[in-house]
């Protein structure tokens, strides 16, 4: 195997949120300084080596940082394809643009998985004729914009067909995409890692409770069938794979009588991967900052059983309470502003040994 970078060395990390911050924090265990470039309020830079702080159309900026860097990698997908062109230039990155491409754009990415023979919700492109679409689809179906929905925004549901120019017309001519709605009894995901060798990591299906469109809690175990967890972490490596990916990945699943149903991938550390901090030897952060360096990947079988829940808007209150009960792990993000919806920080709760 390659050698992995040298202590001291700097990755670089675009985005300067809580994950920024945390990946951030697991490379600083392991020798390396990170360089955070965001162009807007930067947790992560509280505790990064450098910050530039500039927009991602700014190619001269992209390409002094990309200098500083020995590595590049990302805790956010929506990153311009020019400052990708720029970034990779100079420096690697991880997980590639092949993968960002695939997960930027849900007509891609559903096109994707249903190439490499997974179950996605039938789906169909939004074009001038939406009953047609729907034809594809079936209804009830959930329209969504092709590219930056996070956290259920970009989404409209068209419950009976008499819906559908209102939702259309929701989307703001934004390219979209139509989905059948999946009849699914639970949501999880699975978090896993490839290595710069081909290695794959897989960590336990956790179990996600959204509550408004943001995850509010991920559960350890998954309340599933045996086989439901090993067909998670096969589709999960089976995706890792097709796309010679380096890093962490997270898979969200729908649970139908069916069998499992993916809903979308996200090339990065993922919400619903927190857990493993009290979960796993090695959790989601050291286990990306090991891929993209060139470590070997670490254990990530489970030890306790865990729930995590996010501290959003004004639940952060509450944290002074949470830490003073049994097993519980605080983690806050340094935001300096609450605001409602706003992921301020989680707690891991062990319930218990594995
Ligand atoms: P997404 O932004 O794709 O993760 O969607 C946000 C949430 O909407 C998911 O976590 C599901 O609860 C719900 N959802 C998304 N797509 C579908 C679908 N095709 N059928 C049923 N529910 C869905």
């Amino acid at each position: 195997m390659t050698e992995p970078l040298p202590s001291g060395s700097v990755i670089g990390i675009l985005g300067g949120g809580q994950l920024g911050r945390m990946l951030a924090m697991a490379a600083a265990r392991l020798g390396y300084r990170t360089h955070i470039f965001e162009p807007g309020a930067a947790p992560a830079a509280d505790v990064a080596h450098a910050w530039t702080q500039a927009g991602y159309d700014d190619l001269d900026a992209l390409r002094t940082f990309a200098e500083a860097c020995d590595v590049i990698t990302f805790e956010f997908e929506n990153i311009p394809a020019d400052a990708l062109d720029v970034l990779s230039e100079t420096t690697p990155l991880y997980p590639d643009r092949r993968a960002l491409e695939v997960s930027q754009d849900r007509l891609i990415e559903k096109s994707f998985l249903r190439d490499l023979g997974l179950e996605t919700a039938p789906f169909a492109p939004v074009t001038s004729d939406i009953h047609a679409d729907l034809k594809m689809t079936g209804v009830p179906a959930i329209l969504k914009t092709r590219r930056f929905g996070y956290d259920g925004k970009g989404q409209a549901r068209i419950m009976a067909a008499g819906e559908a120019e209102a939702a259309v017309a929701s989307m703001d001519g934004a390219p979209a995409i139509a989905e059948g709605f999946v009849d699914f009894s639970k949501e999880i995901s699975v978090i896993a890692a490839r290595g710069q060798d081909g290695a794959i990591a897989a960590y336990d299906p956790g179990e996600n409770v959204h509550d408004d469109g943001i995850l509010s809690t991920t559960t350890l175990p998954a309340q599933i069938a045996p086989p439901l967890r090993t067909d998670a972490v096969l589709i999960a490596s089976q995706i890792l794979n097709a796309l010679d990916y380096v890093g962490v990945l997270g898979v969200e699943l729908f649970v139908t009588p069916g069998g499992l149903v993916v809903n979308e991938i996200a090339p990065r550390v993922h919400n619903s991967g927190h857990w493993t901090q009290a979960g796993c030897a090695v959790d989601q952060f050291e286990q990306h900052i090991r891929a993209v360096t060139g470590w070997p990947l670490g254990d990530g079988s489970r030890h306790a059983n865990v729930v995590m829940e996010n501290l959003i808007g004004d639940d952060v209150a509450r944290a002074g309470t949470l830490a003073a009960e049994p097993g519980v792990q605080v983690h806050l993000y340094g935001k300096a502003e609450t605001r409602p919806g706003r992921k301020m920080g989680h707690i891991n709760r062990v319930t218990g040994p594995a």
